[in-house]
């Protein structure tokens, strides 16, 4: 038997070295256009990022180790121009000798892949802009990077690949911006699961575009403009495209093998074309989506290489049916992991399979062993009998064994129910004695059996908590710190105590930090005969990063990092400092505040000049620890994640060091009370003045100061009927601030504006971009919003929100404090 393979890499070589081991007088010939076959596509980004040192250990095969190992006719440089069906030959163009000549076939398998889509934009053609498919496109890449050391790239497009290049780049300087069409970046991941991914990119300092586009892209001197959708320019010093594939089935078209919608060729359970001599595999191919039944293209290395070897086990006659896939993907992100199998909600609505949702949030492994870290895991699960249908999962250690666990369980038919009872491996440093799927197997099935009645991230702003209860029932110093507007605080562990306070006749909504507290509280309620109880799945955990500004846009344009978003940076001169550490805290099985409080307790005990190393594994440490350091002037002298620990280094200052050290003492904070248009000119004038001498100015904008803020146009969002009658009654934006004396009806107003653009004077509005471009830290008063009930979406671009401690933050800084009133 004559075997001819097109395409050398995944597919392709799985299926020739299956063949051999099966059948060893077939002549067997591998056909690659490319210099290399068998290469690690997916060890690719790593190359650019230089964590894989060798090009050759990319190269997993070479065309001399096949022939000499598996006897195998390997012809690199050979591209197959076209199938002829009839004569059952392909025709073959010899790159190396410049010569076409047909080569027969009884048996044919096409493993041709998937190309990168090139987005159809004016520039997309220019040099610097790039794709990665292959070893030649990672040469290009990293000898540009290398040669050019590129300050700023762009990468268009937020899936697996395009996320993967920018870490590898971003982690060699270069400052990364990502654009990405959709409001999510990983397309099988749901918003809300993305949403955790955004605060990880935001905290690496990528900065991430979401809902806009690149239209058009031009050189001039030497650096590449890009023009998104949104009217912003991003200027970089190249481009890289990962706006998905497309399967290469030319061949497949023009020799009029049946193809689908989406162009992958269709093949039949034993992965045969319409051509009953002709195979077809890997990203090339279209194949039934084990969840949905439909038809989908999945272009990963795992179901290419079974495919490969399932060809081969057809050709040679064992009739072996392909299951279907479900895409089981994951990949690393700077300090997270990010998995995925079976289908996202997405899919299940449009195949119309009725489904429910779980949240869960556990540790990787024993809270008490040392290095436990956060996973949060999304189930998904037909409501009916609780069949498995997918899940996702995000965190920093585990995550692939879970997803593995439940790729199989899903694979296996297996429900919810199931995943309570499977026996998994535990010793405290792997897992907990109840393992992150047995927990969300538990949670899953409560909610199916009707003992847990849930509600979702998305549907807690209607509550109106007026008519119903909503109850926090973590403890008090976490509820004052941060809650959800309206929220009432019961402590779960009061609650028993307080039953008159909690009204049996309203509906109540529970949450806590992650489920469990807000579960303890929900059972006790249900046994004491409330009827109308539901908590939160996932808790704060899963809703609080999805309501979080999940872009970070402009952060180089101004070079500027907004204060939320900063990372922090130390000198490596400090690294040394490990060695004189005195004391050592870990406070790893805590969750926030838990960290910040172990830091205040020890740095109290300690001497000035000594320095506490921390560890914790709540990934909001990161942030907590640089306020805190900046607020107390103790000096964060490091701060690392090992792969299972965040670890801070913390000296302790001497008070007279406090100030010496801390340039920004000189600092300016202006608090907004008013909303009149003089007075807020005023503020901005003073503000951007400050900004100009190089003082750090924070503007606080509070009661009707934050009409100021409005945008000028009409937001329209779901709001109970006190807040929008609120909403109607202020002055929408700066546009309708009003002069607080001689308004005259508006006429006052007017004048002034005329007045000042005659004298050159700047707009209140055009003060207000120039302060937001400048730097100025403009911090909306979140306790206002709530109060008015204002939302973050009514508010203009570029501001900051927070609380009275941010307020507090900048006024131990500063030296002037105004209030404008
Ligand atoms: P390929 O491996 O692409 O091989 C197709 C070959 O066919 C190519 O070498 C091409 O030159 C050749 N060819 C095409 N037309 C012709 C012709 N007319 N004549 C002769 N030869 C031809 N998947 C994962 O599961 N996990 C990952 O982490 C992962 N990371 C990736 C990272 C990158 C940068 C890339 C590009 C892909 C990654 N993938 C990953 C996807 C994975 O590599 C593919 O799914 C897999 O390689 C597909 O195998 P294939 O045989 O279908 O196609």
């Amino acid at each position: 038997m004559k075997v001819v393979i097109v395409g050398g890499v995944a597919g392709g070589a799985s299926a020739a070295a299956r063949l051999r081991r099966l059948d060893e007088k077939a002549q067997i010939i591998m056909l690659e256009k490319g210099e290399y076959i068998s290469y690690a596509n997916c060890g690719l980004p790593y190359y650019i990022g230089g964590v894989i040192k060798e090009k050759e250990s990319l190269e997993v095969q070479t065309p001399q180790k096949l022939r000499d190992k598996l006897n195998i006719d390997v012809r690199i440089n050979s591209e197959v121009k076209s199938i002829n069906r009839e004569e059952k030959s392909v025709t073959v163009h010899d790159k190396a000798h410049d010569r076409t000549y047909r080569e027969s076939y009884d048996k044919l398998i096409i493993s041709t892949g998937a190309e990168p889509v090139k987005a159809n934009i004016p520039g997309a053609d220019l040099k610097k802009v790039f794709t990665l498919r292959n070893i030649p496109d990672t040469l290009r890449i990293k000898g540009f990077v290398d040669t050019n050391k590129p300050k700023r790239a762009l990468l268009i497009g937020a899936g697996f690949i395009g996320l993967e290049v920018a870490e590898n780049l971003a982690k060699q300087d270069i400052s990364v911006t990502v654009v990405e069409l959709s409001d999510h970046v990983i397309g099988p991941l749901d918003f809300e699961m993305a949403s955790i991914v955004h605060q990880h990119i935001k905290s690496k300092n990528v900065e991430l575009y979401l809902n806009d586009s690149v239209e058009s892209i031009i050189e001039t001197d030497g650096r590449l403009d890009a023009s998104l959708k949104s009217g912003r320019v991003i200027t970089s010093d190249m481009v890289m495209m990962g706006i998905g594939v497309r399967p290469d089935n030319r061949l497949a078209v023009d020799a009029k093998l049946e193809v689908g919608k989406r162009g992958g060729i269709i093949v039949d359970q034993y992965l045969k074309t319409s051509d009953e001599d002709i195979y077809a595999i890997g990203d090339v191919i279209e194949v039934e989506d084990m969840i949905t039944k439909g038809r989908v293209q999945i272009p990963l290395a795992g179901p290419a290489n079974r495919q490969g070897r399932m060809a081969a086990n057809n050709i040679t006659g064992l009739g072996e049916k392909y299951p279907g896939t479900l895409g089981t993907a994951i990949v690393k992100l700077f300090d997270i992991t990010i998995a995925s199998t079976g289908s996202n909600e997405r899919t299940l609505k449009s195949a119309g399979i009725d489904y429910e949702k779980s949240y869960t949030h556990s540790a990787s492994h024993a809270g008490y062993y040392p290095g436990a870290l956060p996973m949060s895991i999304k189930l998904l699960f037909a409501r009916s009998g609780g069949a498995l249908l997918g899940a996702q999962i995000i965190g920093y250690d585990g995550v692939d064994k879970r997803i593995d666990v439940i790729a199989t369980a899903i694979y296996a038919k297996l429900t919810t129910y199931d995943l309570e009872k499977l026996e998994l491996a535990y010793a405290p440093p792997y897992s907990s004695a109840k393992d992150p799927v047995n927990i969300a197997g538990y949670v899953a099935s409560n909610i199916l059996k009707g003992d847990l009645e849930i509600f979702h991230w998305d549907e807690t702003d209607s509550i109106d908590t007026n008519k119903d209860m909503l109850l926090d029932v973590r403890p008090q110093e976490e509820y004052e710190m941060y809650h959800i507007p309206g929220a009432v605080n019961i402590p779960v562990t009061l609650i028993r105590k307080k039953l008159d306070d909690i009204p049996k006749d309203k509906n109540i909504y529970i949450y806590c930090n992650v489920g469990l507290n807000a579960y303890l509280a929900y059972r006790i309620l249900k046994l004491n005969g409330y009827e109308n109880v539901r908590t939160l799945s996932g808790s704060l955990k899963t809703y609080e990063p999805a309501l979080m500004e999940q872009s970070n846009e402009d952060i180089f344009e101004y070079d500027r990092i907004k204060k939320d978003d900063e990372f922090v940076k130390v000198g490596s001169a400090e690294s040394g400092i490990k060695a004189d550490v005195d004391i050592e805290v870990d406070a790893c099985a805590l969750q926030c505040p838990g960290p910040i409080l172990k830091v205040y307790e020890n740095i109290q005990k300690m001497d000035y000049g000594q320095v506490l190393h921390i560890t914790a594994s709540d990934p909001g440490f990161e942030k907590d620890v640089r306020v805190w350091c900046q607020s107390t002037g103790n000096r964060l002298v490091d701060f690392k994640f090992d792969g299972s620990r965040f670890n801070a280094y913390i000296k302790k200052q001497l008070p007279e060091k406090r100030s010496s050290e801390s340039p920004d003492k000189n600092d300016k904070t202006i608090i907004v009370l008013s909303g009149d248009l003089d007075k807020a000119i005023a503020s901005f004038i003073i503000a951007n003045g400050a900004g100009a001498m190089g003082r750090k100015v924070t503007m606080f904008f509070t009661f009707w100061g934050l009409n100021v803020l409005r945008r000028n146009e009409r937001v329209k969002l779901k709001k109970d009927f006190l807040s929008r009658m609120f909403g109607i009654m202020m002055p929408r934006g700066s546009k309708r601030a009003k002069l607080s004396q001689m308004s005259m009806l508006g006429i006052g107003d007017k004048l002034i504006r005329n007045i000042m653009k005659k004298n050159n004077v700047e707009s209140l509005e055009g003060l207000i971009e120039m302060a937001i471009r400048s730097g100025v830290n403009i911090v909306a008063c979140t306790m206002t919003m709530d109060l008015m009930g204002i939302k973050k979406e009514e508010l203009i671009e570029g501001i900051e929100f927070g609380g009275v401690a941010s307020f507090l933050g900048a006024a131990e800084n500063s030296d002037t404090s105004l209030f404008i009133s």
